[in-house]
């Protein structure tokens, strides 16, 4: 329906030919329900470009060709406008009002020129040779109806849709005061009577300004409202005769105002296309400084909640104002609570107690002194610091040279950390280990000296139980015999035990270096000594590798060899003791194993076994003093190893002694010192 009555209004004001006017308003209200409601719209057009023109003409053929003409050019405009310039948002920027006023204003338009004035031709309604010029004229009219309705139908739309309410007081006034100076100018300038006394001057680049001003102020929708009215207004005074075309002659009169028109509403559009550009760009900047200014105050407030979880403060020193800024932490942990005031670098080290003073001052002036200072990093650093309540708290700082990018001044920062409870700690657990090696040592002396006292007196009773025993036998009754030999075991065992508590508590501390001896010698040895027994229980001892060269006192390590042999034979299950012994590379030193298949140990003792005088039998079950294990963990840990057992304590299943020495000579992964790798066995080797 608009259509029909914006197409009654421009052919009212035809000239060369009823059907043909420059001025075309349908034209862009065509375009812009395509750009705004889609393709599907194109009836509409159809139906009032052909009711017009059939009003006009009373021709219902010409009438259907010249509206198939002009929904034509409405949707190829809509698709060039759709494709190329944003579509109904063409007006929003610059680079897209520009493809629209070529495409969608410019180009598409020829085509309803040229199929309506190739139909009035045909039909007879136009003549021939005026063809370029009518044809000319229908494209300017329809070009010019575009630019002129399609940006504000659009701005409206949009607006509409994103619900824009209206402008505030002060902007309101504002569109008020640009409205009515740019209405006046144009009243002015093409409404002053030709007898008037501005008749004469050339007002009219006049309208200009005020049509950039509502652009530059209210982007498009302020640009399209002024270009409409500046259209109006200058259509009716032209048709009044009056205004800067009326002198022209009437043919091109029309045309020449139009092509103004055309022109300084581009203008107009363009500058608000720009306006509109730079407010949407402000808005978003504005949000992403609101965003950056809370996860700043966010950051901030991790952090200092952080600083103070951890009791560590910061600070930076300007080091040619030495100027120091503390933050909220520091403040704290040097005794300030709440409370906050300028700081320099000699404030803040006038707080440090003298006799650590000199030491950050020379650790500040290596810094400084470094080739690179900007890269160096103080190590680690422990001061004392004096409370304003006299309390001495003992602080860690890091500190850092920091260069900012493009500046030639240096600035120091670093932090502080209150460490004074962790240092508390550690010094009391190092007193404690100083006692217990005091009392360890103490200890070993008091088992050395007794068992060593203990012999003596020992050996007499052993030796007089003895000697009544020969000399009296069968002097005395049955039970005095039998008595006396309860004796003599007593006293046998008792020896036993001193012998090993004294062997135990004469095992030297570490006689550091170690000489260099091949295992297999200390192997070799305890076999040796464990013949007889061996034999006795049938066992069969296999080395299942080489044995390396190791740093160790010889006789030690032979001694733990014997111990964990021995128990191998004494705790057999009821099969004969098949023994296994290998070593292999363990981090940088050496692991020794030696397997049984005896009668296992349960896991819960695998500690306990290594204590002194601890069995898991009576001595009826099996002999011993308990003490064996606990001389090879002696040993081994004086030779800077370790020793453990794995079994599951399953009889028969058996269990195994592992035992490490370290060796800081061979490098890891190196070859075996015996020459070659080790190869899995070097047959039984029973003694
Ligand atoms: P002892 O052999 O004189 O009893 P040890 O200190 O050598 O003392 O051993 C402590 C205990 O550990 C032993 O009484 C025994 O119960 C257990 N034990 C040690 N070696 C083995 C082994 N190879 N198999 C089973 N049990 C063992």
């Amino acid at each position: 329906l608009s259509y029909f009555a914006a197409g009654r209004v421009g052919l009212a004001l035809a000239i060369t030919n009823a059907s043909v006017s420059t001025v075309w308003p349908p034209a862009g209200i065509a375009l812009a329900v395509l750009l705004l409601g889609g393709y599907r719209y194109w009836p509409a057009i159809t139906v009032g470009a052909f009711a017009v023109n059939l009003m006009i003409t009373g021709d219902p053929f010409s009438s259907a060709a010249i509206a198939g003409g002009n929904t034509l050019e409405g949707l190829v405009g809509a698709w060039l406008t759709v494709r190329y310039a944003g579509g109904a948002s063409a007006v929003n920027r610059p680079s897209d009002l520009l493809r629209f006023v070529l495409l969608g204003a410019l180009a598409s338009t020829m085509i309803a020129a040229a199929v309506g004035v190739a139909t009035l031709t045909i039909a007879g309604l136009s003549p021939l040779r005026s063809f370029a010029f009518t044809w000319g004229t229908w494209w300017l009219g329809d070009a010019i109806g575009v630019i002129e309705v399609t940006p504000l139908v659009l701005v409206v739309a949009e607006r509409a849709r994103a619900h824009v309410g209206w402008p505030d007081r002060a902007a309101g006034t504002e569109a008020a005061v640009v409205g009515a100076v740019a209405l006046g100018i144009d009243l002015v300038v093409f409404l002053r009577p030709a007898g008037s006394a501005l008749a004469g001057y050339p007002l009219i680049f006049l309208v200009l300004p005020p049509i950039v001003w509502a652009a530059f102020r209210f982007g498009p929708l302020g640009a399209s409202l002024a270009g409409v009215a500046l259209s109006v207004v200058a259509i009716a005074g032209t048709l009044l005769l009056v205004g800067p075309f009326a002198p022209q002659p009437v043919v091109t009169r029309l045309l020449d105002l139009r092509f103004f028109l055309g022109t300084v509403i581009v203008t107009g559009l363009l500058v608000g296309a720009e306006r509109y550009q730079r407010l949407r760009a402000e808005a978003a900047l504005a949000v992403a400084g609101h965003d950056l200014e809370r996860r700043v105050r966010e950051r901030t407030a991790t952090l200092a909640a952080a600083q103070s979880i951890g009791r560590l403060g910061s600070w930076e020193l300007d080091l040619q104002t030495r100027e120091v800024t503390w933050s909220d932490e520091m403040y704290r942990i040097y005794g300030y609570g709440e409370e906050r005031f300028p700081v320099t670098f000699t404030s803040a080290l006038d707080r440090v107690i003298p006799e650590d003073q000199q030491r950050i001052r020379t650790n500040m002036l290596t810094l400084r002194r470094l080739p690179d200072p900007a890269a160096a990093e103080s190590p680690a650093n422990q001061f004392r610091i004096r409370l304003p309540d006299g309390t001495i708290r003992v602080l860690e700082g890091r500190g850092r040279i920091v260069r900012t990018p493009g500046e030639a001044a240096l600035r120091m920062m670093g932090t502080v950390q209150d460490i004074t409870d962790r240092v508390a700690m550690v010094s009391a657990l190092e007193d404690r280990e100083a006692e217990l090696l005091r009392s360890n040592r103490e200890l070993e002396q008091f088992a050395y000296v007794a068992s060593h006292d203990l012999q003596e007196p020992l050996g007499l009773v052993e030796g007089y139980t003895k000697l009544v025993q020969e000399r009296y036998a069968g002097r005395l009754d049955a039970d005095a015999d039998e008595f006396l030999t309860y004796a003599r075991r007593a006293a046998v065992r008792m020896r036993e035990l001193i012998d090993d508590l004294l062997s135990f508590s004469r095992l030297a501390p570490p006689r550091q270096p170690f000489p260099r001896i091949d295992a297999t010698v200390a192997l070799d040895e305890a076999l040796a000594s464990l013949g007889a027994t061996i034999q006795e229980a049938h066992a069969e001892v296999r080395r299942e590798t080489p044995l390396p060269q190791v740093s160790a006192d010889p006789s030690a390590l032979a001694r733990v060899f014997q111990n964990l042999l021995s128990n191998a034979i004494k705790f057999r299950s009821d099969r004969p003791p098949e023994i296994r012994i290998s070593a292999e590379r363990f981090g940088d030193g050496w692991r020794f194993s030696v397997a049984d298949n005896g009668i296992g140990i349960p896991p819960e003792y695998h500690e306990q076994i290594f204590a002194i005088f601890q069995r898991l039998h009576t001595r009826e079950q099996y002999p011993g003093t308990g003490m064996g294990l606990a001389i090879a963990k002696k040993i081994v840990e004086a030779l800077g190893g370790r020793i453990w057992v794995d079994s599951d304590g399953i009889p028969g299943k058996g269990s195994t002694f592992h035992f490490t020495i370290p060796d800081p000579t061979q490098p890891l992964g190196g070859s075996s010192p015996l020459g070659g790798t080790p190869h899995p066995s070097t047959g039984p080797l029973t003694v």
